[in-house]
Protein backbone atom coordinates (compact mmCIF):
# COMPACT_ATOMS: atom_id res chain seq x y z
CA UNK A 1 0.00 0.00 0.00
CA UNK A 2 1.30 3.55 -0.71
CA UNK A 3 2.31 6.28 0.98
CA UNK A 4 -0.30 9.34 1.69
CA UNK A 5 1.28 11.72 -0.60
CA UNK A 6 1.41 8.96 -3.52
CA UNK A 7 -2.53 8.02 -2.64
CA UNK A 8 -3.35 11.58 -2.99
CA UNK A 9 -1.16 12.44 -5.91
CA UNK A 10 -3.29 9.11 -7.70
CA UNK A 11 -6.85 10.12 -6.27
CA UNK A 12 -5.87 14.12 -7.69
CA UNK A 13 -4.60 13.08 -10.95
CA UNK A 14 -8.00 10.20 -11.37
CA UNK A 15 -5.94 7.31 -11.69
CA UNK A 16 -7.77 5.90 -8.74
CA UNK A 17 -10.87 6.43 -7.13
CA UNK A 18 -11.06 6.55 -3.10
CA UNK A 19 -13.78 3.77 -3.03
CA UNK A 20 -10.86 1.58 -5.34
CA UNK A 21 -7.99 2.40 -2.70
CA UNK A 22 -10.90 1.81 0.40
CA UNK A 23 -11.80 -1.72 -1.57
CA UNK A 24 -8.12 -2.42 -1.67
CA UNK A 25 -7.96 -2.10 1.84
CA UNK A 26 -10.78 -3.67 3.05
CA UNK A 27 -9.63 -6.84 0.41
CA UNK A 28 -6.64 -6.98 2.59
CA UNK A 29 -8.48 -7.09 5.92
CA UNK A 30 -10.31 -9.92 4.11
CA UNK A 31 -7.27 -11.48 2.99
CA UNK A 32 -4.85 -11.55 6.29
CA UNK A 33 -7.99 -10.70 9.42
CA UNK A 34 -7.94 -14.74 10.17
CA UNK A 35 -4.26 -14.89 10.74
CA UNK A 36 -3.46 -10.98 12.15
CA UNK A 37 -6.59 -10.38 13.85
CA UNK A 38 -6.14 -6.48 13.75
CA UNK A 39 -9.61 -5.55 14.01
CA UNK A 40 -12.37 -6.11 16.30
CA UNK A 41 -14.83 -4.25 13.98
CA UNK A 42 -14.36 -3.28 10.49
CA UNK A 43 -16.56 -0.68 9.29
CA UNK A 44 -17.02 -1.90 5.31
CA UNK A 45 -20.35 0.33 4.39
CA UNK A 46 -18.83 3.20 6.24
CA UNK A 47 -15.87 3.23 4.54
CA UNK A 48 -17.31 2.77 1.17
CA UNK A 49 -19.89 5.86 2.05
CA UNK A 50 -16.69 7.72 3.07
CA UNK A 51 -14.83 6.98 -0.17
CA UNK A 52 -18.05 7.88 -2.17
CA UNK A 53 -18.04 11.13 -0.74
CA UNK A 54 -14.77 11.86 -0.97
CA UNK A 55 -14.77 10.81 -4.99
CA UNK A 56 -17.82 13.05 -5.44
CA UNK A 57 -15.65 15.93 -4.08
CA UNK A 58 -13.34 15.34 -6.76
CA UNK A 59 -15.20 14.41 -9.05
CA UNK A 60 -17.18 18.41 -8.66
CA UNK A 61 -13.40 19.59 -9.09
CA UNK A 62 -13.46 20.36 -5.18
CA UNK A 63 -9.83 20.24 -3.68
CA UNK A 64 -9.40 17.75 -1.26
CA UNK A 65 -6.80 17.69 1.84
CA UNK A 66 -3.53 15.06 2.09
CA UNK A 67 -5.67 12.75 4.38
CA UNK A 68 -9.25 11.87 2.05
CA UNK A 69 -9.39 8.95 1.17
CA UNK A 70 -6.44 7.41 2.88
CA UNK A 71 -7.40 3.98 4.94
CA UNK A 72 -7.20 4.52 8.82
CA UNK A 73 -7.66 2.14 11.43
CA UNK A 74 -9.11 3.20 15.22
CA UNK A 75 -7.80 1.99 18.41
CA UNK A 76 -11.41 0.98 19.56
CA UNK A 77 -11.00 2.45 23.16
CA UNK A 78 -11.74 6.34 20.57
CA UNK A 79 -15.32 7.41 21.07
CA UNK A 80 -17.17 6.75 17.50
CA UNK A 81 -20.64 7.83 17.24
CA UNK A 82 -23.05 4.95 16.08
CA UNK A 83 -20.35 2.07 16.10
CA UNK A 84 -19.07 0.03 18.78
CA UNK A 85 -16.35 0.96 21.10
CA UNK A 86 -15.43 -1.66 23.76
CA UNK A 87 -12.01 -0.93 24.82
CA UNK A 88 -11.67 -4.77 23.83
CA UNK A 89 -13.38 -5.12 27.26
CA UNK A 90 -16.63 -7.41 27.85
CA UNK A 91 -18.39 -4.16 30.02
CA UNK A 92 -18.34 -2.24 27.05
CA UNK A 93 -19.33 -5.19 24.99
CA UNK A 94 -22.55 -3.34 23.69
CA UNK A 95 -21.52 0.15 23.89
CA UNK A 96 -22.28 2.63 21.32
CA UNK A 97 -21.26 5.76 21.50
CA UNK A 98 -23.39 8.68 21.42
CA UNK A 99 -21.00 11.21 20.48
CA UNK A 100 -17.73 10.92 18.00
CA UNK A 101 -14.48 11.73 19.56
CA UNK A 102 -12.50 14.88 18.60
CA UNK A 103 -9.71 12.86 16.91
CA UNK A 104 -12.00 11.20 15.03
CA UNK A 105 -14.06 14.03 14.16
CA UNK A 106 -10.90 16.05 12.73
CA UNK A 107 -10.52 12.80 10.85
CA UNK A 108 -13.86 11.96 9.03
CA UNK A 109 -13.45 16.11 8.25
CA UNK A 110 -10.64 15.48 6.47
CA UNK A 111 -11.90 12.86 4.35
CA UNK A 112 -10.04 9.88 5.92
CA UNK A 113 -11.67 6.66 5.23
CA UNK A 114 -12.01 4.75 8.94
CA UNK A 115 -11.84 0.96 7.64
CA UNK A 116 -12.19 -0.28 11.28
CA UNK A 117 -12.29 -0.60 15.48
CA UNK A 118 -8.71 -2.09 16.11
CA UNK A 119 -8.07 -4.56 18.79
CA UNK A 120 -6.17 -3.86 22.29
CA UNK A 121 -5.22 -4.85 25.75
CA UNK A 122 -8.26 -4.70 27.79
CA UNK A 123 -8.55 -0.32 28.51
CA UNK A 124 -5.29 -0.31 26.80
CA UNK A 125 -3.53 -2.44 30.16
CA UNK A 126 -0.71 -4.43 28.39
CA UNK A 127 2.25 -4.74 26.39
CA UNK A 128 1.41 -7.17 24.46
CA UNK A 129 -2.90 -7.31 23.30
CA UNK A 130 -3.38 -10.40 24.93
CA UNK A 131 -5.46 -8.87 27.61
CA UNK A 132 -8.16 -8.18 25.00
CA UNK A 133 -11.69 -10.06 25.75
CA UNK A 134 -11.75 -10.71 22.65
CA UNK A 135 -8.82 -11.48 20.21
CA UNK A 136 -5.66 -12.06 20.53
CA UNK A 137 -3.54 -10.02 17.64
CA UNK A 138 -0.79 -11.83 16.16
CA UNK A 139 2.14 -9.80 14.36
CA UNK A 140 2.75 -9.96 11.03
CA UNK A 141 6.16 -10.70 11.16
CA UNK A 142 5.65 -13.87 13.02
CA UNK A 143 2.42 -14.87 13.75
CA UNK A 144 3.69 -16.95 16.39
CA UNK A 145 4.53 -13.14 18.52
CA UNK A 146 2.83 -10.50 20.17
CA UNK A 147 2.59 -7.23 18.13
CA UNK A 148 3.08 -6.05 21.08
CA UNK A 149 0.37 -3.35 23.37
CA UNK A 150 -1.65 -1.90 23.98
CA UNK A 151 -2.60 -0.48 20.82
CA UNK A 152 -1.07 -3.56 18.86
CA UNK A 153 -3.78 -3.79 16.83
CA UNK A 154 -3.27 -0.55 15.02
CA UNK A 155 0.26 -1.46 14.97
CA UNK A 156 -0.35 -4.94 13.45
CA UNK A 157 -2.84 -3.31 10.74
CA UNK A 158 -0.38 -0.58 9.26
CA UNK A 159 2.42 -3.38 9.28
CA UNK A 160 0.07 -5.70 7.73
CA UNK A 161 -1.04 -3.06 5.55
CA UNK A 162 -4.48 -3.42 6.13
CA UNK A 163 -4.96 0.49 6.27
CA UNK A 164 -2.13 3.21 5.05
CA UNK A 165 -2.24 4.60 8.89
CA UNK A 166 -4.08 4.56 12.42
CA UNK A 167 -3.96 5.73 15.89
CA UNK A 168 -3.23 4.70 19.17
CA UNK A 169 -3.04 5.59 22.86
CA UNK A 170 0.47 5.39 24.69
CA UNK A 171 -0.18 5.83 28.62
CA UNK A 172 3.57 3.91 29.34
CA UNK A 173 4.21 3.08 25.67
CA UNK A 174 1.47 1.79 23.95
CA UNK A 175 1.97 3.39 20.77
CA UNK A 176 5.81 3.03 20.67
CA UNK A 177 6.22 -0.44 21.57
CA UNK A 178 3.70 -1.96 19.18
CA UNK A 179 5.65 0.00 16.78
CA UNK A 180 8.92 -1.28 17.46
CA UNK A 181 7.99 -4.98 17.80
CA UNK A 182 5.92 -4.82 14.39
CA UNK A 183 8.59 -2.20 12.55
CA UNK A 184 6.25 0.59 11.89
CA UNK A 185 6.64 4.27 13.21
CA UNK A 186 4.93 4.90 16.13
CA UNK A 187 4.52 8.82 18.00
CA UNK A 188 3.41 10.17 21.48
CA UNK A 189 3.10 13.62 21.41
CA UNK A 190 3.61 15.95 23.66
CA UNK A 191 0.69 15.76 26.75
CA UNK A 192 -1.53 18.19 25.63
CA UNK A 193 -1.35 18.67 22.14
CA UNK A 194 -3.70 16.47 20.70
CA UNK A 195 -7.21 16.46 22.63
CA UNK A 196 -8.47 13.36 24.27
CA UNK A 197 -12.05 14.75 24.45
CA UNK A 198 -13.82 10.81 23.54
CA UNK A 199 -10.70 9.06 24.13
CA UNK A 200 -12.10 6.06 26.77
CA UNK A 201 -9.66 7.57 30.03
CA UNK A 202 -7.08 5.07 31.59
CA UNK A 203 -4.48 7.64 33.23
CA UNK A 204 -6.04 10.98 32.69
CA UNK A 205 -2.75 12.63 33.51
CA UNK A 206 -0.89 10.55 30.96
CA UNK A 207 -3.44 9.19 27.86
CA UNK A 208 -2.13 10.71 25.09
CA UNK A 209 -3.06 9.57 21.00
CA UNK A 210 -0.96 9.27 18.49
CA UNK A 211 -0.54 8.11 15.04
CA UNK A 212 0.89 4.79 13.45
CA UNK A 213 2.11 4.97 9.87
CA UNK A 214 4.87 3.01 7.58
CA UNK A 215 6.99 6.36 6.71
CA UNK A 216 8.28 9.26 8.89
CA UNK A 217 6.42 12.03 6.85
CA UNK A 218 3.14 10.42 6.69
CA UNK A 219 3.34 10.22 10.73
CA UNK A 220 3.76 13.88 10.29
CA UNK A 221 1.15 14.33 8.22
CA UNK A 222 -1.45 12.84 10.17
CA UNK A 223 -0.23 14.60 13.57
CA UNK A 224 -0.57 17.47 11.63
CA UNK A 225 -3.79 17.01 11.35
CA UNK A 226 -5.16 15.34 14.95
CA UNK A 227 -2.91 18.16 16.85
CA UNK A 228 -4.71 21.50 18.26
CA UNK A 229 -6.42 23.13 20.89
CA UNK A 230 -9.82 21.26 22.34
CA UNK A 231 -11.50 23.34 24.46
CA UNK A 232 -13.54 20.19 25.33
CA UNK A 233 -10.31 18.46 26.97
CA UNK A 234 -9.25 21.10 30.18
CA UNK A 235 -5.94 19.87 29.68
CA UNK A 236 -5.96 20.76 25.71
CA UNK A 237 -2.56 23.02 25.16
CA UNK A 238 -3.26 25.81 23.71
CA UNK A 239 -0.51 26.32 20.54
CA UNK A 240 -0.77 26.52 17.15
CA UNK A 241 0.50 23.80 14.99
CA UNK A 242 3.43 23.76 12.88
CA UNK A 243 3.65 21.97 9.45
CA UNK A 244 5.70 19.31 10.98
CA UNK A 245 6.55 17.92 7.14
CA UNK A 246 8.97 21.16 6.52
CA UNK A 247 10.64 19.32 8.98
CA UNK A 248 11.85 16.37 6.83
CA UNK A 249 15.05 17.11 5.48
CA UNK A 250 17.35 14.20 4.36
CA UNK A 251 20.10 15.36 6.80
CA UNK A 252 20.65 17.96 9.64
CA UNK A 253 23.80 20.45 7.57
CA UNK A 254 21.33 22.73 6.69
CA UNK A 255 19.58 23.61 10.31
CA UNK A 256 22.42 23.99 12.32
CA UNK A 257 23.63 20.92 14.57
CA UNK A 258 21.90 18.69 16.10
CA UNK A 259 22.90 17.48 19.59
CA UNK A 260 21.77 13.69 20.25
CA UNK A 261 22.26 12.73 23.85
CA UNK A 262 22.31 8.63 24.33
CA UNK A 263 20.02 7.80 27.41
CA UNK A 264 23.16 5.67 29.44
CA UNK A 265 21.01 3.83 32.20
CA UNK A 266 18.75 2.44 29.28
CA UNK A 267 22.01 0.15 28.19
CA UNK A 268 23.80 -2.58 30.08
CA UNK A 269 21.58 -5.54 32.18
CA UNK A 270 18.24 -6.41 30.94
CA UNK A 271 19.15 -4.81 27.16
CA UNK A 272 18.93 -7.59 24.62
CA UNK A 273 22.34 -8.11 22.99
CA UNK A 274 20.69 -7.79 19.43
CA UNK A 275 18.68 -4.71 20.55
CA UNK A 276 21.80 -2.72 21.73
CA UNK A 277 23.85 -3.69 18.86
CA UNK A 278 21.03 -2.42 16.61
CA UNK A 279 20.83 1.08 18.51
CA UNK A 280 23.97 1.34 18.93
CA UNK A 281 24.73 1.23 15.17
CA UNK A 282 21.76 3.53 14.63
CA UNK A 283 23.70 6.11 16.87
CA UNK A 284 26.59 5.98 14.47
CA UNK A 285 23.97 6.48 11.44
CA UNK A 286 22.84 9.54 13.24
CA UNK A 287 26.50 10.74 13.78
CA UNK A 288 27.59 10.06 10.15
CA UNK A 289 24.85 12.33 9.13
CA UNK A 290 25.87 15.05 11.31
CA UNK A 291 24.28 14.63 14.92
CA UNK A 292 26.71 15.71 17.97
CA UNK A 293 26.54 12.85 19.72
CA UNK A 294 26.42 12.64 23.93
CA UNK A 295 25.84 10.21 26.57
CA UNK A 296 23.85 11.79 29.05
CA UNK A 297 22.48 10.45 32.49
CA UNK A 298 18.93 10.13 33.51
CA UNK A 299 19.71 8.90 37.02
CA UNK A 300 16.15 8.64 38.25
CA UNK A 301 14.70 6.37 34.74
CA UNK A 302 14.62 3.20 36.68
CA UNK A 303 12.26 4.30 38.72
CA UNK A 304 9.71 5.30 35.93
CA UNK A 305 8.43 1.66 35.74
CA UNK A 306 7.70 1.07 39.82
CA UNK A 307 6.34 4.69 40.12
CA UNK A 308 3.88 3.96 37.19
CA UNK A 309 2.11 0.92 38.81
CA UNK A 310 1.24 3.40 41.81
CA UNK A 311 -0.01 6.44 39.38
CA UNK A 312 -1.42 4.77 36.45
CA UNK A 313 -3.61 2.26 38.49
CA UNK A 314 -4.64 5.48 41.03
CA UNK A 315 -6.14 7.28 38.21
CA UNK A 316 -7.54 3.62 36.74
CA UNK A 317 -8.92 2.93 39.64
CA UNK A 318 -11.58 6.09 39.80
CA UNK A 319 -11.66 6.22 35.80
CA UNK A 320 -13.18 2.93 35.75
CA UNK A 321 -15.36 3.41 38.11
CA UNK A 322 -18.36 4.59 36.24
CA UNK A 323 -18.46 1.00 34.59
CA UNK A 324 -21.64 -0.55 37.25
CA UNK A 325 -23.65 -2.08 34.94
CA UNK A 326 -26.16 1.03 34.86
CA UNK A 327 -24.49 3.48 32.27
CA UNK A 328 -22.80 1.27 29.67
CA UNK A 329 -22.57 -1.89 28.08
CA UNK A 330 -22.85 -4.81 29.91
CA UNK A 331 -24.52 -5.88 33.02
CA UNK A 332 -24.78 -8.81 34.77
CA UNK A 333 -28.61 -10.34 35.13
CA UNK A 334 -28.18 -12.95 38.03
CA UNK A 335 -28.31 -10.33 40.54
CA UNK A 336 -31.07 -9.61 42.84
CA UNK A 337 -29.96 -6.54 44.48
CA UNK A 338 -28.56 -3.55 43.79
CA UNK A 339 -25.03 -3.91 45.55
CA UNK A 340 -25.12 -7.25 43.64
CA UNK A 341 -25.78 -6.26 40.26
CA UNK A 342 -22.66 -3.93 40.60
CA UNK A 343 -20.20 -6.19 42.12
CA UNK A 344 -21.10 -9.39 39.64
CA UNK A 345 -20.89 -6.73 37.02
CA UNK A 346 -17.47 -5.76 37.72
CA UNK A 347 -16.46 -8.91 38.36
CA UNK A 348 -18.14 -10.98 35.52
CA UNK A 349 -16.89 -7.77 33.54
CA UNK A 350 -13.64 -6.45 33.54
CA UNK A 351 -10.79 -9.46 32.63
CA UNK A 352 -8.13 -9.98 35.26
CA UNK A 353 -5.09 -7.58 34.37
CA UNK A 354 -7.71 -4.89 34.49
CA UNK A 355 -9.04 -5.80 38.42
CA UNK A 356 -5.48 -6.03 39.25
CA UNK A 357 -4.87 -2.36 38.41
CA UNK A 358 -8.38 -1.50 40.42
CA UNK A 359 -7.21 -3.39 43.29
CA UNK A 360 -3.81 -1.89 43.37
CA UNK A 361 -4.78 1.54 42.28
CA UNK A 362 -7.92 1.87 45.06
CA UNK A 363 -5.06 0.18 47.63
CA UNK A 364 -2.39 3.05 46.68
CA UNK A 365 -4.97 5.63 47.33
CA UNK A 366 -6.44 4.69 50.49
CA UNK A 367 -6.28 6.85 53.36
CA UNK A 368 -3.66 4.67 55.37
CA UNK A 369 -1.41 4.02 52.48
CA UNK A 370 -2.00 7.55 50.61
CA UNK A 371 1.35 9.16 51.84
CA UNK A 372 3.57 6.51 51.58
CA UNK A 373 2.55 5.55 47.71
CA UNK A 374 0.71 7.69 45.80
CA UNK A 375 2.53 11.34 47.10
CA UNK A 376 5.61 9.41 47.19
CA UNK A 377 5.04 8.42 43.13
CA UNK A 378 4.51 11.97 42.56
CA UNK A 379 7.38 12.96 44.07
CA UNK A 380 9.74 10.70 42.26
CA UNK A 381 7.79 11.56 39.28
CA UNK A 382 8.87 15.19 39.31
CA UNK A 383 12.66 13.93 39.76
CA UNK A 384 12.11 12.20 36.59
CA UNK A 385 11.09 14.98 35.03
CA UNK A 386 13.82 17.25 36.42
CA UNK A 387 16.78 14.44 35.45
CA UNK A 388 14.94 15.49 31.71
CA UNK A 389 15.13 18.94 32.41
CA UNK A 390 19.09 18.84 32.89
CA UNK A 391 19.29 16.75 29.78
CA UNK A 392 17.64 19.06 27.62
CA UNK A 393 20.41 21.32 28.61
CA UNK A 394 22.71 19.40 26.76
CA UNK A 395 21.39 18.34 23.77
CA UNK A 396 17.48 18.77 21.57
CA UNK A 397 16.86 14.90 21.59
CA UNK A 398 17.84 11.97 23.57
CA UNK A 399 17.77 8.48 22.31
CA UNK A 400 17.63 4.88 23.28
CA UNK A 401 16.25 1.58 22.46
CA UNK A 402 12.39 1.67 22.39
CA UNK A 403 11.81 -1.79 24.03
CA UNK A 404 14.34 -4.04 26.15
CA UNK A 405 13.88 -6.41 23.28
CA UNK A 406 12.11 -7.49 20.05
CA UNK A 407 8.83 -8.71 20.19
CA UNK A 408 8.21 -12.14 22.42
CA UNK A 409 6.34 -15.27 21.70
CA UNK A 410 2.57 -14.94 22.65
CA UNK A 411 2.17 -16.37 25.88
CA UNK A 412 5.17 -16.07 27.00
CA UNK A 413 4.92 -13.57 29.68
CA UNK A 414 1.06 -13.75 30.18
CA UNK A 415 1.68 -15.34 33.25
CA UNK A 416 4.13 -13.15 35.22
CA UNK A 417 3.29 -9.49 34.93
CA UNK A 418 6.23 -7.94 36.67
CA UNK A 419 8.29 -9.20 33.45
CA UNK A 420 5.35 -8.27 31.25
CA UNK A 421 5.47 -4.29 32.75
CA UNK A 422 9.39 -4.33 32.10
CA UNK A 423 9.22 -4.33 28.81
CA UNK A 424 7.35 -0.71 29.22
CA UNK A 425 11.06 -0.42 30.86
CA UNK A 426 11.91 2.44 28.21
CA UNK A 427 9.07 4.02 27.37
CA UNK A 428 7.39 5.01 30.83
CA UNK A 429 9.70 8.06 31.87
CA UNK A 430 8.37 10.00 28.22
CA UNK A 431 4.89 10.11 29.26
CA UNK A 432 5.59 10.62 33.44
CA UNK A 433 7.28 13.44 32.24
CA UNK A 434 4.64 14.48 30.00
CA UNK A 435 7.14 14.55 26.33
CA UNK A 436 7.06 13.65 22.84
CA UNK A 437 8.65 10.42 21.34
CA UNK A 438 8.60 8.53 18.40
CA UNK A 439 9.66 5.19 17.95
CA UNK A 440 11.74 4.44 14.29
CA UNK A 441 12.62 0.68 12.43
CA UNK A 442 16.29 0.65 13.26
CA UNK A 443 17.08 -2.93 12.39
CA UNK A 444 15.85 -6.63 12.40
CA UNK A 445 17.36 -9.42 14.52
CA UNK A 446 18.96 -12.90 13.35
CA UNK A 447 15.12 -13.87 13.47
CA UNK A 448 13.93 -11.51 11.62
CA UNK A 449 11.94 -9.80 13.79
CA UNK A 450 12.07 -5.93 14.24
CA UNK A 451 14.11 -3.56 16.32
CA UNK A 452 12.86 -0.05 17.39
CA UNK A 453 14.75 3.31 18.55
CA UNK A 454 13.40 5.68 20.63
CA UNK A 455 13.85 9.32 19.93
CA UNK A 456 12.72 11.63 22.96
CA UNK A 457 12.21 15.38 22.45
CA UNK A 458 11.23 18.75 24.80
CA UNK A 459 8.16 19.70 25.84
CA UNK A 460 6.18 20.42 21.56
CA UNK A 461 9.36 20.30 19.81
CA UNK A 462 7.52 17.02 17.52
CA UNK A 463 9.53 18.78 14.97
CA UNK A 464 12.76 18.03 15.78
CA UNK A 465 11.96 14.36 16.89
CA UNK A 466 10.72 14.26 12.80
CA UNK A 467 13.80 15.97 11.73
CA UNK A 468 16.18 13.25 13.13
CA UNK A 469 13.75 10.30 12.31
CA UNK A 470 12.85 11.47 8.85
CA UNK A 471 17.10 11.76 8.30
CA UNK A 472 17.43 8.63 9.57
CA UNK A 473 14.79 6.52 7.56
CA UNK A 474 16.38 8.39 4.38
CA UNK A 475 19.76 7.24 5.51
CA UNK A 476 18.21 3.55 6.03
CA UNK A 477 16.12 0.76 4.39
CA UNK A 478 14.60 -0.34 7.33
CA UNK A 479 11.21 1.03 7.11
CA UNK A 480 10.99 -0.92 2.97
CA UNK A 481 11.11 -4.16 4.01
CA UNK A 482 7.93 -5.99 4.60
CA UNK A 483 6.53 -9.39 6.07
CA UNK A 484 6.47 -12.39 4.45
CA UNK A 485 2.44 -12.73 4.79
CA UNK A 486 2.17 -9.73 2.26
CA UNK A 487 2.19 -10.89 -0.86
N1 LIG B 1 1.93 -1.37 29.08
C1 LIG B 1 1.59 -0.27 29.94
C2 LIG B 1 0.45 -0.63 30.83
O1 LIG B 1 0.01 -1.74 30.76
C3 LIG B 1 1.27 0.95 29.09
C4 LIG B 1 -0.08 0.91 28.51
C5 LIG B 1 -0.42 2.09 27.68
O2 LIG B 1 0.45 2.87 27.28
N2 LIG B 1 -1.69 2.24 27.42
O3 LIG B 1 -0.03 0.16 31.60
Amino acid sequence: MASIRELHKQLINKERSAVEIAQEALNRIQQLEPKVHSFLHVTQEAALQQARKVDAKIAAGEEIGLLAGIPIGIKDNMCTKGIPTTCASKILENFIPPYESTVTQKLADAGAVMVGKTNLDEFAMGSSCETSAYNVTSNPWDLSRVPGGSSGGSAAAVAAQECTVSLGSDTGGSIRLPASFCGIVGMKPTYGLVSRYGLVAFASSLDQIGPFSRSVEDAAILLGEIAGYDPKDSTSLKVSIPNYTESLKPDFKPRGKIRIGIIKETFGEGLDSQVEQAVTKAVDTLQELGAEIHVISCPRYRYGVPIYYIIAPSEASANLARYDGVKYGYRAEDADNLLSMYTRTRSTGFGAEVKRRIMIGTYALSAGYYDAYYLKAQKVRTLIKEDFEKAFQQVDVLACPTAPMAAFKAGEKTSDPLSMYLSDLMTIPVNLAGLPGISIPCGFNDQGIPIGLQLIGKVLREDQLFQVAYAYEQATEWHLRTPSLIS
